[in-house]
């Protein structure tokens, strides 16, 4: 496998919807498209093929742009994977997930082709000095678009909240494109909401225009967005019955209980009822493993609450969804004007899961 860069955009590549990108692409692709102010903006789609928001968003931002009228700043974009874009998949079976393959070894020790080409991006784009990198992603859940970033840093605080005031921090899993673009420039991953939705099209156009005419990114302290990181994982205790409204099972969850995704909650929300004389409904654990149940919920009255406030994800009402894998993943507020530009974050960090617990990044 290959790199294939351009220095134009290849004739009629803007014609074609994801599923036939592969027609005239062979695999990764990087194209450099000339703009007024020559230090590019990168923009990644495509990473996971059946994620299209990016690609719809670059098709519309570049056709305004066709006709002689140029660029107000340079762009590098990265075409990920076209043959999992053909059958609207994330990869293909015999594939490695793309934004697992970002290098985090020394050169001359990647894992695999693709880490070798992706190598080969990073080292492109290091002599280019871009503006800002964006890697483009959908979700799978009903959650809000937000922004999430690797490095605790002003720029990309500020990177991030041109997008969303929810920003999420996250260090886990390894081999994501901002992680890698992280060392290069400011660097972010979108989460555009459903693919297919013309709202995440459209909020991330309207982001990628704003870049391209902003002349510098603000270096000074962000105060006005919610960040969060990732800091527990919920589960439902093994062998108990569980219920919705009304049932008479040892847990009873509310049914509307995963209309508080993406909501900070407050101290004492509860999260269902429970048959009087059990203690520990919900085991939660913390990026380690550990069991910290008791820092995050209580019982009182036969009732589930809420210890401290938190922001749930991935909550679900769907049974077989919260045993097979878990009920929901915990998110805590941080301080941006605390933590900013601290690179060596000592964070606890989350350890077989997805990024912040939506299973996509
Ligand atoms: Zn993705």
């Amino acid at each position: 496998m290959n790199l294939v860069q351009y220095n134009h955009l290849p004739e009629g590549l803007l014609e074609r919807p994801a599923s036939s990108l592969y027609k005239q692409l062979d695999g990764p692709t990087l194209i450099h498209i000339p703009g007024e102010i020559e230090t590019p903006l990168f923009i990644s789609v495509l990473q996971h093929g059946n994620e299209n928001t990016g690609w719809e968003a670059v098709r519309r931002l570049l056709k305004g742009y066709s006709n002689a009228k140029q660029l107000p700043r340079s762009i590098s974009l990265l075409i990920g994977n076209v043959q999992a874009a053909r059958f609207n998949r994330r990869r293909l079976d015999e594939q490695l997930d793309f934004n697992r393959c970002w290098p985090t070894s020394k050169p001359g020790e990647e894992k695999s082709e693709l880490h070798k080409v992706f190598r080969e991006v990073l080292e492109v784009m290091r002599v280019k000095k871009p503006f800002a990198a964006i890697d483009i992603h959908n979700n799978t859940g009903q959650n809000p678009h937000y922004a999430a970033i690797n490095r605790l840093d002003n720029k990309f605080f500020h990177l991030a909240k041109l997008f969303s005031d929810t920003v999420v921090y996250f260090t886990i899993p390894e081999g994501v494109l901002s992680n890698a673009f992280a060392d290069i420039c400011p660097a972010i991953t979108l989460e555009c909401g459903l693919a297919g939705d013309t709202h995440g099209t459209d909020h991330s156009l309207a982001y990628l225009e704003l870049l391209l005419r902003l002349k510098a990114l603000n270096n000074t302290p962000v105060k006005d967005i919610g960040l969060f990181h990732m800091v527990a994982t919920v589960k439902v205790a093994p062998g108990l019955e569980i219920g919705f409204n009304g049932s008479q099972c040892d847990l009873v969850l509310p049914p509307e209980l995963d209309h508080l995704n993406f909501q900070e909650i407050p101290s004492n929300t509860t999260f269902g009822s429970v048959r009087k004389g059990l203690s520990r409904p919900l085991i939660t654990t913390d990026m380690h493993g550990m069991d910290v149940t008791n820092r995050y919920f209580r019982i009182q009255a036969n009732q589930v609450l809420t210890t401290r406030p938190v922001m749930p994800s991935m909550l679900t009402v769907n049974e077989r969804v919260i045993r097979q894998d878990c009920l929901c993943y915990l998110m805590e507020r941080m301080d941006p004007t605390q933590s900013s530009n601290r690179r060596d974050e000592p964070l606890p960090e989350p350890t077989g899961l997805d990024a912040v617990g939506v299973k996509t990044i």
